[in-house]
């Protein structure tokens, strides 16, 4: 089936119990047990697992073509499980250009746990194949890249991963599995912030990895579920898998509107670059163009000037909402740098803008006020 049918069916069922179409979450932490000890429903206490959360689970596997999936309180929480689902000593190899609270986890939480990492510009193939070395056992791929928008060959890099004995896990929130499903071209593991866009309202935080064979190395994933305790609640998972019934309409159409901005700014004398792989003029367009459905909900631009010229920009819109994170219904422009911290290397003149489900006219229309 498509995706847009299993989005609504995947992981659902009308309550045999009562007959309701809507799911309700249950938020029982503990289920009884039989007279004989055993556990007749298959559960015994939420932190090791809920229906509600392996109902969202298994969409979530179906979405993405993989074996089995884990749902996490957040996406910082899922990239931290498959970390750390790593030993001591191991070596990440991952994108120049990625979110920078990946990047921060790498640097100040598991440098100091005895994990060594470096980063590369992944849509080099030669810079990544001399980047690898013989103790790396993960390639942490993320593309679109955040906030340079950059595309890199999940293949290429997931055979290239494969050939030096390590994993390749791609972050798909930019993406989405409407857009792009890595484990189809060769990815062993994806990761979801699903606060973005499988969420897409911007009122709950989520996380999730998804694998494409439930393995030794999954089940060590996993294990920072029931055993470490990073479980979402089941209410959480219930407004998720609420939300993803509408996911694969809601970024086509967003991609749709991102795509006309794109082509509005380009052409707009005060800015002086336009990323979004969407764009014939991106360096990777052909590749996003063969590996993705669209460009995608996300763009960043660069205005003349600064970082003054990119503030006073963001300052005048009036329909897009100075605000971090993304994919939500509406648009959000945010001054990328400024939010990064001092390790960024993110232009100061550079303004992120997720583009949200609003008509693109009025979208434009502010844009243009703001440029002027
Ligand atoms: C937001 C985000 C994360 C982190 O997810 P949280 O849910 O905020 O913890 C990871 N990767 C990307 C690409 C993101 O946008």
């Amino acid at each position: 089936m498509k995706l847009e049918t299993l989005a609504i069916h995947a992981g659902r069922a009308v309550d045999s119990g009562s007959g309701a179409v809507a799911a309700s979450p249950v938020l029982s932490t503990t289920f009884e047990r039989g007279t004989d000890g055993n556990y007749p429903h298959g559960h015994i206490y939420t932190r090791a697992s809920n229906p509600t959360r392996a109902a969202l689970e298994q969409c979530l596997a179906v979405l993405e073509q993989g074996a089995a999936a884990t749902a996490f309180p957040s996406g910082s929480a899922a990239s931290m499980a498959v970390f750390q689902a790593l030993a001591p000593g191991d070596h990440v190899l991952a994108p120049d250009d990625m979110y920078h609270g990946t990047r921060t986890q790498l640097r100040d939480l598991l440098h100091r746990w005895g994990l060594e990492y470096s980063v590369v510009d992944m849509t080099d193939l030669d810079a990544v194949r001399a980047a690898l070395r013989p103790h790396t056992r993960l390639v942490w791929v993320e593309t679109p890249s955040n906030p340079l928008l950059k595309v890199s060959d999940i293949a290429a890099l997931a055979q290239l991963a494969r050939t030096g004995g390590a994993r390749c896990v791609v972050d798909n929130t930019f993406a989405t599995p409407v857009l792009q499903q890595p484990l189809t071209l060769g990815a062993d593991l994806v990761m979801h912030s699903t606060t973005k866009y499988l969420g897409g309202h911007s009122d709950l935080l989520g996380g999730a990895v998804i694998t494409r064979e439930d393995d030794a190395f999954f089940a060590r994933v996993r294990d920072f579920q029931a055993k470490a305790g990073a479980v979402p609640a089941p209410f959480d998972c219930w407004l998720l898998q609420r939300s993803i019934a509408t996911l694969p309409y809601r970024v086509r159409a967003q991609a749709a509107n991102a795509q006309r901005v794109a082509e509005f700014l380009a052409a707009q004398p005060r800015v002086a670059a336009v990323h979004y792989p969407g764009l014939a003029g991106h360096p990777d367009h052909a590749l996003a163009v063969s590996q993705m459905r669209s460009g995608g909900a996300m763009l960043s631009f660069q205005v003349h000037g600064g970082r003054d010229e990119a503030l006073a920009v963001s300052a005048r819109v009036k329909l897009f909402t100075r605000a971090t994170s993304l994919g939500g219904v509406e648009s959000l422009i945010e001054h990328r740098a400024s939010v990064e911290g001092p390790y960024s290397t993110t232009p100061e003149n550079l303004l992120r803008v997720s583009v949200g489900l609003e008509h693109a006219d009025d979208l434009i229309a502010d844009l243009h006020q703001a440029l002027v």
